[in-house]
Formats: structure tokens, sequence, C-alpha cells
């Protein structure tokens, strides 16, 4: 008999018939002796939809409202997809953040889970239910407050949740098949991952492949917590998110990633001297604007420098204001910004022990006309910044390059 989470995500539980069908897969999975906690999304659309009403009332809605009102969404799919189990014959019992015991910091809107009690998930399973807990959501310390978890936030809520209870494994159901060598819309030759390490996982999902919240990849490589993404909309096997196995290191590349939400600042002759760097960051930093590549160049008389940034699109313009204030304050002589730019990386623990990786991508982009406007590069990934209108071009030409289509995988 094993322990399964399954998390569903918006589109599997979005109408009725998806909800039926998804109490026909847990009421399979449990027909087999298994123990089965169902973790469940909003019906797809219905977060957005909420907060668009709370928009109308206010531009910045207070924050602990917005935890009670995003909540809800799950609290209504649980609820749903316990009563659909239940027509089935089976015993369900649906629960919230708090009667899961799930235990979150007070930070609304983006809380992070401090502990999990389990318990009334373990007495309810022993009693022979099939748990379906709302996703998304926790409660403070002494019960006091809801919080959400941030954007995705179900795929955490059932990763967490299947470390507390010491789960077999975590599935991931969503509308895709599972973690593919890059967007098949870009390139329909991408091919399905059957395996991937964690850190990959989480190269990638950092890097906008949104078939995993990051956060949830982060909790699932601290706790060991095995985790399958799957669709459910058919029964193929899915993709298997693990700890680095010693054949993970033969292929070299595993995916290739872009990222169109990017937006580079450039700070133009700053004065080059210690501190400049510190000070800038710090208040980019203490504006909650989260800073991803940065590139330093020093004049060649060695007197000013030009600091370039990235940061994501959509924190921009504030990103601007806050650099331009502090620009005027060390002398620098204007700040630039560019928008019409992405970043296409590739990613693979492979890269540990192999060379010449970096080269061949820079070759590949070159032989097409496509400039390198930033580079950066971690043990496992090589990131470039590019031209946005050659993102699409920039994917096929090196998923093609590192043979993606054909690698037999691991
Ligand atoms: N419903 C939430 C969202 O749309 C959480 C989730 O679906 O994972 O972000
Ligand atoms: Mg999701």
């Amino acid at each position: 008999m094993a322990l399964i989470v399954q998390k569903y995500g918006g589109t599997s539980v979005g109408t009725i018939e998806r909800i039926k069908a998804v109490a026909d897969r847990v009421v399979d999975t449990a027909k087999n002796g298994d123990q089965v906690v169902v973790v469940v999304s909003a019906m797809s659309g219905e977060t957005d939809k909420l907060i668009g009403l709370a928009q109308k009332i206010s531009a910045s809605p207070n924050e602990r409202e917005m935890d009670m009102l995003l909540s809800s969404g799950e609290r209504v799919t649980s609820a749903l997809t316990a009563m659909a189990v239940e027509a089935l014959g089976y015993r369900a019992r649906s629960m919230t953040g708090r009667q899961a015991g799930i235990i979150t910091d007070t930070v609304h809107t983006k809380a992070r889970i401090e502990r999990i009690s389990g318990e009334r998930i373990r007495k309810a399973l022993h009693e022979g239910y099939v748990v379906v807990i709302a996703g998304f959501q926790g409660v403070t310390e002494g019960e006091t407050d809801v919080t959400t978890l941030g954007r995705g936030g179900s795929d955490l809520s059932a990763v967490a949740v299947a470390a507390a209870i010491n789960a077999d494994i975590c599935e991931i159901y969503t509308d895709v098949d599972g973690v593919y060598t890059t967007d098949p819309n870009i390139v329909p030759e991408a091919r399905k991952l059957r395996k991937i390490s964690y850190e990959e996982m989480l190269e990638l999902a950092s890097l906008g492949a949104k078939v995993l919240q990051t956060r949830s990849v982060e909790f699932a490589m601290k706790y060991n917590v095995p985790v399958v993404v799957r669709s459910s909309f058919n029964n193929n096997p899915g993709t298997l998110v693990v700890q680095e196995e010693k054949d993970m290191e033969n292929v070299v590349v595993s995916g290739v990633a872009y990222d169109k939400n990017q937006a580079k600042i450039t700070i133009v002759d700053v004065p080059d001297k210690p501190g400049i760097a510190a000070k800038l960051f710090d208040v980019i930093a203490s504006s909650n604007i989260v800073v991803d590549m940065i590139v330093q160049n020093v004049s060649s008389d060695g007197k000013s420098a030009d600091i370039s940034f990235t940061v994501p699109k959509t924190d921009s313009k504030r990103a601007v204001e806050v650099t331009g204030k502090i620009a005027a304050e060390l002398g620098a002589k204007r700040v630039d910004l560019r928008e019409d730019i992405s970043k296409v990386s590739i990613v693979g623990v492979g890269m540990r022990t192999h060379s010449g990786v970096a080269s061949k991508m820079f070759q590949t982009l070159a032989s097409h006309g496509i400039n390198i406007v930033m580079i950066s590069t971690s043990e496992i990934k090589v990131s470039c910044v590019i031209d946005l209108k050659f993102t699409e071009l920039a994917v096929r030409v090196l998923h093609a390059a590192f043979g993606l289509a054909e690698a037999a995988g691991v």
C-alpha cells in the first residue's frame, strides 16, 4: 500500500466534468489499495477573476483581505471534488489549509510554510477517507489569519503535504504530459523527459518553464520528495523529478528555456569606486525588485563604469524610477531602459563534467546572426540575453544544436 499525494491544477478541475474525471482517477488509485491525499487548485481563471474583482474596488487592496478572497477559490474545488469522490461510493473529506494544519508566516499573499501538523490528515486517512485539501493556502500561528502562498502555490501545498506525511510520491496533474526539452509550441519535435533532477527542474522553473512553481521544486529538493509531473487528460507516464543520478551527467543539456519577461536597465557613467554597486542594489532590493543578471563594464581610463542589470519587465518602470534617483545621487550620466529583450538558457547537470558547452551555445547563436547582449552562467546553466524578436529562432537552433530531439534521455 502506497501513500500518494495527487495535486490537480486549475484546468484539471476547470469544469464539473473535469472534477468528475479527477474523482474517477482518485477512486482508481484508492481501489488499488493506496491511500490518497488530493490537493486542488481553484478552477482555471478563478484566481484571476477574484483579483480582478478586488481591483475594481482598490488599486492596492488590503493584503489580508486579498488572502480571504483568493483562498475561497480552492475551497470551492476541494468541496466539489470531495462530493464527486463520495458520489462514486468512496468516503472523502475536504479540508481548508487551516484544517489540514498548514501553518505559515504572516506575509500575506506570499506566505511561507513554517510547518504542517498533518495530524488531522493522518487521522482521516486512517479512518478510510480520501482527504481533499484546498491548495494555495495556510493559516498563521495560532490560527489567526488565512494566508496564501503566492501564484501557483498549490504545487507547494502538495509537495509540503507530501513531505509532512512522508508520502511515497507527489503526483502533479496538469494539462501537459510532463517536462519537455523546450516549449513544444516553438519546437514541435521537443521531447518529453522521462526523468530530470531537482536542480535542473529548479533552473527550468525559475527560467519561466511554468509547469511547476519554483518554490515547490526547492521544497521537494530540500525534503527529497519524489515528484511526477503528468497530465490529468490521459494516462501517459509523465516526468519524474528526483535527486540527481549518476547517468544524468551523460546528457550535457537537458532543456532550453526562455523568458520574455525581462528588461535591461543600464546606469551610464557611474564613478568607479568602492560602494557604488552596494548602494545601488541595496536600494533596488529594498523596493522588493528581484534582479537577475548584472554586468559591469569599467571604461578604459578606469574612472567610470556602466552597470547593467535585468529585472522582470513587470517591475521595469518602478526599477527605472528607483534607479534614476540613486543614479542622480551617485553622479551618473543617465539611466537607459531596454524592454525588447529576452533571456534564452540551456540547462543540464552534464555541464559540470563536459567542457565547450557555452562556446557551442555562442557559436550557434552567432551563426544565425543573433547578437548576445548579456551572458551569465552557473554550474548547470548558461543564459544569454538577446533581442526579443530572435527568441523563437534562438530556442529552435539551440534545441537542434544540442540534439535534444534525438537524445536518448535518462
Ligand atoms: N489558484 C492559485 C493561482 O492561480 C494557486 C494555484 O493554482 O496553484 O495561482
Ligand atoms: Mg500551476
